[in-house]
């Protein structure tokens, strides 16, 4: 018998919580203010100033941030919006939302990050047109007639994307750029903080998350403009000057509350003790993995100055079967998780455009292999000898 989560000996994952942050949340509820209050406004300010944004919005969850961060950019139906593959499904559902049309670009194999001497030929092929750019398209379901908009890079697992060269690009065909730094809070490309190094930036606070909030995300934008249409998106488009029953725009309730805001204040304040014990624990893990050669750790960029460790992954031999040491980690008692099944895979990606395996190899072959191990800042280095031992054993095995 397979045993169940609670059987397990070290948790997948789990959040870094004091009585700070739980007496912080008991404030908020001795208040009758649960809504659009002074812990927003404090928690907007504590991420702006941390990530050096003009501009930041709290909203109800990372994928929120991402769908307005995509309304902003003026993405609509007819669209193109050049992304990876290789991420969580949000990165690319928010281009579905707005009936846009995701462009895949597969990754590098040492990073998992989209691959940029491939973005800046897409973006050049789509915007020639003919058959240099039907090779980008899907086999079916793309607009005939179709205006590439922006570039959509995912910070993955915590490393950021080779920003400088897709700004580049960017900038070369008037793209926007929108940064999926959903994994990746406090991560630095080459000294800079990621977020708000594009158009816009977003973070995500669920409880495996960085830091969290429960639920929840955050925008940051320079962009007054759009900063200024995406507070008024996030609360049922309501624009500056409306009535709570007047509504500019078509909107959404994309709000955070004030319990996840006050959670998040006391995060941010611990923000670099979250990440230093993160680091801490991956550099436990890379340590023991030296010795497990066929359980190879994925590679640092030279441009990432700072890994924010969001998940553990490792990238099993080509040899090794990952579901059967997946099943033999877990009979062990330790979970594990694959990661990720590539989002052109996923079944109504399949059905609506007709991707097939063989479209976009490297992620594939990085899906195929990747197994994410328990991690967490609050994780014990007895717990990582506990997995790594496992492991070793397991991967003997095969
Ligand atoms: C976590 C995450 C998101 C947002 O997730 P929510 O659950 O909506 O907060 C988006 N993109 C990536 C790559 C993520 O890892």
């Amino acid at each position: 018998m397979t045993p169940t989560q609670t059987e397990m000996r070290v948790p997948m994952s789990s959040p870094d919580l004091t009585d700070a942050e739980r007496e912080a949340v008991a404030a908020v509820l001795r208040t009758p203010n649960l809504s659009m209050g002074s812990r927003i406004t404090a928690f907007e300010e504590s991420v702006a100033e941390y990530t050096g944004a003009k501009h930041a919005l709290a909203v109800s969850s990372g994928t929120a941030g991402l769908h307005l961060s995509v309304l902003a950019a003026g993405i609509e139906a007819g669209d193109l919006v050049i992304t990876t593959p290789f991420s969580f499904v949000a990165s690319a559902n928010v281009v579905l939302f707005e009936r846009a049309t995701p462009v895949f670009v597969d990754v590098d194999p040492v990073t998992g990050n989209i691959d940029p001497t491939q973005v800046a030929q897409a973006a050049t092929d789509l915007a020639s047109g003919g058959s240099a750019a039907r090779r980008w398209l899907p086999r079916k379901g793309a607009p005939a007639d179709y205006s590439l908009k922006s570039i959509l890079p995912v910070h993955v697992f915590g490393q950021p994307a080779d920003l400088d060269s897709l700004l580049a690009t960017s900038r070369e065909h008037n793209l926007s750029l929108i940064e999926d730094s959903c994994e990746a809070l406090g991560a630095t490309y080459l000294d800079r903080k990621v977020g708000p190094l594009g158009h816009s930036g977003v973070f995500a606070f669920y409880p495996n998350k960085q830091i969290t909030t429960g639920e929840g995300g955050m925008i940051v934008t320079n962009d007054d403009e759009a900063a200024s249409l995406m507070q008024a998106l996030r609360n049922q488009g309501r624009a500056p000057g409306d009535s709570w029953l007047q509504h500019t725009h078509l909107g959404y309730n994309y709000r955070m509350d004030e319990m996840s805001a006050a959670l998040g204040v006391v995060q941010m304040s611990r923000i670099e003790e979250l990440l230093d014990k993160r680091a801490r624990v991956a550099s436990w893990y890379l340590d023991r993995l030296a010795e497990i050669p066929r359980a190879a750790p994925f590679g640092l960029s030279k441009t990432t100055t700072r890994m924010s460790w969001f998940v553990f992954v490792i990238r099993l031999d080509p040899t090794i079967s990952r579901r059967k040491a997946a099943d033999a980690l877990i009979e062990r008692g330790i979970p594990v998780r694959p990661y990720f099944l590539p989002i052109h895979l996923q079944q109504y990606m399949v059905d609506r455009y007709g991707y097939q395996w063989g479209d976009f190899p490297v992620s594939e072959d990085l899906g195929k292999r990747g197994l994410a191990l328990p991690f967490s800042g609050v994780m014990k280095e007895g717990q990582v000898d506990l997995v790594c031992r496992a492991l070793s054993d397991v991967v003997h095995e095969m």
